[in-house]
């Protein structure tokens, strides 16, 4: 089978390695460049817990703007350092099982990475969490958020059936809804933005809430197979 996995919050725990240095950074320039917070510890929490409730930083950072009534060049300055930015001593660390479970399934697998961000940026977080990139049949990366395209040509390449290709990532909308309109097998990794993704869960064949987990989706979809193949047999 080929496993299909998105990276932030899916692989690397991206909302409590990542988010916060930059949110942090971004308050900082913001008032290095003349914006009026006084208090920049309690900036940063109204930030952090508006992104809560947001999609994406950039979102969180837009309602922080309109909340603090800040003028719009600051959303700008903030934004610039939270995307074409990244912090070099930034520890970031795998999911809890991360590495393990890639090492299992690629045993007798193919895995894949497709993920939306800056080549550079997730490659070096990919090698600071310690994941090997060669533990991958291919690595796509790009700025833009349609997955489809990249998991329809890992599917045409390989010449699989998509009931064959199990796609597990955090994000209902852009990781998984494009899988599932292909016939892939869906596995919701319910982490950072991930987990507030309740009123969409109908959309997915699986969910769970750590990495490992997936070798059990895993051993489910491996018996259905089989026990399907006996039938048709009989
Ligand atoms: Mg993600």
């Amino acid at each position: 089978m080929l496993i299909i996995f998105d990276l932030d919050d899916t692989l690397i725990d991206t909302s409590n390695c990542i988010t916060p240095v930059k949110f942090q950074r971004a308050i900082s320039r913001m008032i290095e460049q003349g914006c009026s917070l006084p208090d920049g510890e309690a900036a940063l929490n109204l930030l952090l817990k508006l992104d809560q409730e947001s999609s994406s930083a950039r979102e969180a950072l837009q309602k922080f703007i309109t909340f603090m009534g800040l003028p719009d060049q600051y959303y700008y300055i903030g934004l610039k350092e939270i995307y074409d930015t990244f912090p070099e001593g930034i520890a970031i660390k795998p999911l809890k099982g991360a590495i393990e479970t890639l090492l299992e399934l690629r045993l007798n697998n193919l895995l894949a990475l497709v993920s939306v961000g800056k080549v550079e940026q997730q490659l070096f977080k990919l090698e600071k969490a310690g994941i090997d990139s060669s533990f991958f049949y291919k690595i796509f990366i790009s700025e833009e958020q349609n997955k489809k395209k990249y998991y329809q040509q890992l599917i045409e390449e390989l010449k699989l059936s998509p009931n064959e290709v199990i796609v597990c990532g955090d994000r209902i909308a852009t990781d998984l809804v494009p899988a599932k309109e292909l016939g892939c097998v869906t596995v919701h990794m319910k982490w950072g933005r991930g987990s507030r993704n309740q009123e969409r869960e109908e959309k997915v064949d699986f969910t769970i809430t750590s990495p490992m987990e997936i070798l059990d989706v895993f051993r489910k979809i491996k018996n259905e197979i089989i026990f399907n193949g006996v039938q048709r047999d009989e």
